[in-house]
């Protein structure tokens, strides 16, 4: 069965003249790894297709790719696939839907089943290693996997992986990630991309290690409002990419750090206690111990937290 959609996904990308890749807004490493390290690995395969990555670029993760701004004319005739997306609504640039045929490729829960081929299999650490899984699946049939590829995607299944240590891991993640580098990419100066953050985010860590509440048993609370958000000069995406900070703190099991825009942001984590149902009661989704929302006030994230400390009772 599996098989089999990984050979029509090779049977479509071969069929197809232009194929334009997608992943979720909000991008993380694994978003852009998966996005773009397929992307380049059908570019070194397939050197005379039209290959394109698009969505709106993400300013800490441009040392992993720059992506393309297409017309819609692009999309005539191509085949469109979406990597790491659980759902429809959150793919980045909806013009996925004017593609002839749509591939969708995750790790995520499928509520959202879309496109015309889906291959999701949620026992995968990220995206990434379905990327890498799919590749050494086509091998025999010359694809190619260079330097570049092997960097995002094992870039990808670092950050999804949280450097290994979530319980996603499996040996099968660590295989691969040892076959990525001895690919020989340059993993000193990815590490070093991945891990420096510019002084405002360290200082704004510092605000969350001050401010973070332990309410009931075990559950972490840090809300950042607007103007915190402004006075250490960053974006509620910016916020969200600290949600590990919490995580780190002996005595907190589950939290919610709540970031305010336009809505409210929510990046819920858990160690152990599965959290996605109480992601998905506030119209969010997400893994049973890393999921997301947005809410529209602080009132209710304040229901959001209660939800947590019944959770935890
Ligand atoms: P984040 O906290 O943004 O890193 O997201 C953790 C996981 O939750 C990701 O795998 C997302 O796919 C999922 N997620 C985050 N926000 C949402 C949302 N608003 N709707 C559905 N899934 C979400």
């Amino acid at each position: 069965m599996i098989r089999a959609m990984k050979d029509r996904i090779l049977e479509l990308v071969q069929q197809y003249e232009t194929i334009i890749l997608h992943r979720h807004e909000r991008p993380d490493e694994d978003a852009y790894g998966s996005q773009c390290g397929l992307a380049a690995i059908l570019k070194a395969s397939f050197p005379k297709k039209k290959i394109y990555c698009v969505g709106k670029e993400a300013e800490s993760l441009t040392y992993l790719a720059s992506l393309d701004v297409l017309p819609d004319t692009a999309w005539e005739n191509a085949l469109a696939i979406v990597t790491d997306t659980a759902n429809t609504e959150r793919i980045d640039d909806k013009r996925y839907a004017l593609a002839a045929t749509l591939i969708k490729i995750d790790h995520h829960p499928n509520r959202d089943p879309y496109g015309d081929v889906c291959w999701v299999d949620t026992t995968a650490s990220s995206t990434s290693e379905l990327i890498y899984e799919w590749y050494l699946h086509c091998q025999a049939c010359g694809l190619i996997l260079g330097k570049e590829a092997a960097a995002l995607l094992y870039a990808g299944i670092v950050g999804d992986t949280g450097r290994f240590l979530y319980p996603s891991t499996t040996s099968k993640t660590l295989r691969y990630a040892g076959e990525l580098i001895d690919t020989g990419f340059d993993r000193t100066t990815l590490h070093n991309n991945m891990v420096e953050e510019p002084l405002n985010m360290v200082k704004l860590q510092g605000y969350i290690l001050e401010h973070f509440e332990i309410v009931g048993n075990e559950v972490g609370k840090v809300f950042i409002t607007k103007a915190v958000r402004e006075q250490f000069q960053v974006s509620a995406a910016d916020c969200s990419r600290l949600v590990s900070v919490l995580g780190s703190i002996k005595g907190i099991k589950v939290w919610a750090l709540f970031s305010e825009d336009e809505q409210i942001r929510v990046n819920l984590r858990s160690k152990g206690p599965t959290i996605n149902q109480i992601a998905e009661k506030y119209g969010g989704g997400g893994h049973p111990l890393a999921s997301g929302a947005n809410v529209a006030d602080w009132e209710t994230a304040g229901l959001l937290v209660e939800d947590l400390v019944q959770l935890m009772q």
